[in-house]
């Protein structure tokens, strides 16, 4: 799976954060996305959950997920809604 983090429309690598506690929320989420999403694959295409975090701050973040086909990708949004 792919988890992008873009904050201020700037994509950011949660391990090359400067600010430890942006850096924090940051892989923090990354991780809990990774264990609900982690195993998830399209049993019709074979494709991958795309999860996007993306917000004004670490702050403010909404999650964006995208994947191959819809049902997929409304299989994934209703993981992830427990999650948030
Ligand atoms: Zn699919």
């Amino acid at each position: 799976m792919e988890i992008v983090f873009k904050i201020c429309g700037q994509e950011v690598d949660p391990g090359k954060v400067k600010n430890p506690l942006t850096a924090a929320v940051l892989s923090r989420k990354a991780h809990a996305t990774q264990k609900v999403l982690g195993p998830l694959k399209c049993s019709e295409h074979g494709g991958y959950p795309v999860v996007i975090f993306a917000g004004r701050n670490v702050e403010n973040l909404t999650c964006k997920v995208g994947g191959c086909c819809n049902s997929f990708v409304q299989g994934i949004t209703r993981r992830i809604q427990f999650m948030l």
